[in-house]
Order: structure tokens, then C-alpha cells, then sequence
């Protein structure tokens, strides 16, 4: 099928997203020329907001439009424990389940040597400098995904931390092997959160 180059280039940034896959990507497309060019206008500015105002939290390394992000600078909550996850999502998660309370810390993806994800590319330094620089920090939980290369992640950073006396311990295994912490309900989540264990 052959489109108008602005439809087709529509159809082209669409599928780039994932999950979208050409047939998606059409219906879309046309659904948003059908659309009153009001709300076509209050999505693209959506989009180009979001993009331009979010950064990440100069702490814990999640998606924020101010810095420190509403977790970090919540004084209710416990500074003596950091959770560390894959990504902006999977804190959403935790919260979601609303029994932790302390903070979290964001990698922005595991250790893949398959994927060219190198170690440098996570936020590891960042948590590093971050527990030298703070002395209230008692535990870290690692509740990277219970995949090969979050469980590789997970012994990396433990061995990282382990030194400075710091109690490092990981989520426990409640939750289906290789699978994701977003696709977790409430309950295993929250048990499996209970039921950490020391490394
Ligand atoms: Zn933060």
C-alpha cells in the first residue's frame, strides 16, 4: 500500500514504538487523522512536555520533573533502606504494592553482555557514590528481574557493596522464574519483599 509521504512517515515514528508493530502502526495513524486537530495538538505537546521537562532525579536516578523527584524528598520515608530496580517502572510497581517505604535507586537496565549493555552503561556509580556519601543507608535490596542477566546484576552489585559493611540482600524468589517484576501482582510481590534473604 502507498501513502502520502507525511501519512507514511506518521506510520514510520509510530511503529518505532515498541510493541507497535506495522498493522498498529496504520490503525493509529489514521485514527489521528481523524481526530480533531485540537487533540492532535494536546498529544504532540504531550509528548514534546514530557520529553523536555522529565530528567532523571540527581539522587535516585528515576524520571522526575523536579529534582530531588517526590520520593527522595519525602521526609516520611525510611532513609536506611534502597531499593534497587531495573527501571522507572518497576519502581511504580513497588509503589503500587505500598508496603515499602524506604527509597530506590534506578539502573536503567541490567548487565547484558549479549545486548552490548555493559556495566558502565547502568547507573552503578551513581549508587556507589550515593551510599559514600551517605552514612544512614542500613540495606540495599536488589529486586532486579529474576532473569540470567538480573540475577548476574543483582551478585555483581552485591560483591560491589558487600565491603563497606553495608547488609545487601535480594528479593526473594516467590516470583516465577525469569519473569518481570511488572507482571507481578500485589501479594508475591509483596511477600517476595518480605521474604528477602541475605546474600
Ligand atoms: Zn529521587
Amino acid at each position: 500500500m502507498r501513502y502520502a509521504p507525511t501519512i507514511a512517515r506518521l506510520i514510520a515514528e509510530l511503529g518505532k514504538l515498541p510493541g507497535i508493530g506495522n498493522k498498529s502502526a496504520q490503525r493509529l495513524a489514521f485514527h489521528i487523522l481523524s481526530m480533531p486537530s485540537e487533540d492532535v495538538l494536546s498529544l504532540s505537546d504531550s509528548i514534546v512536555s514530557a520529553r523536555n521537562s522529565v530528567r532523571l532525579c540527581s539522587v535516585c536516578q528515576n524520571y522526575t520533573d523536579r529534582d530531588p523527584c517526590s520520593v527522595c524528598s519525602d521526609t516520611n520515608r525510611d532513609p536506611t533502606m534502597i531499593c534497587v530496580v531495573e527501571n522507572p517502572r518497576d519502581v511504580s510497581t513497588m509503589e503500587r504494592m505500598r508496603d515499602y517505604q524506604g527509597l530506590y535507586h534506578v539502573l536503567h537496565g541490567v548487565y547484558s553482555p549479549l545486548q552490548n549493555v555493559g556495566l558502565d552503561a547502568l547507573k552503578l556509580k551513581e549508587l556507589i557514590t550515593r551510599l559514600q556519601q551517605n552514612d544512614k543507608v542500613r540495606e540495599v535490596i536488589i529486586a532486579t528481574n529474576q532473569t540470567a542477566e538480573g540475577e548476574a546484576t543483582a551478585l555483581y552489585i552485591s560483591r560491589l557493596i558487600k565491603p563497606s559493611g553495608i547488609r545487601v540482600t535480594r528479593i526473594a524468589s516467590g516470583l516465577p522464574m525469569g519473569s518481570d517484576l511488572e507482571f507481578a501482582d500485589d501479594v508475591t510481590l509483596s511477600k517476595a519483599m518480605r521474604a528477602r534473604h541475605e546474600f
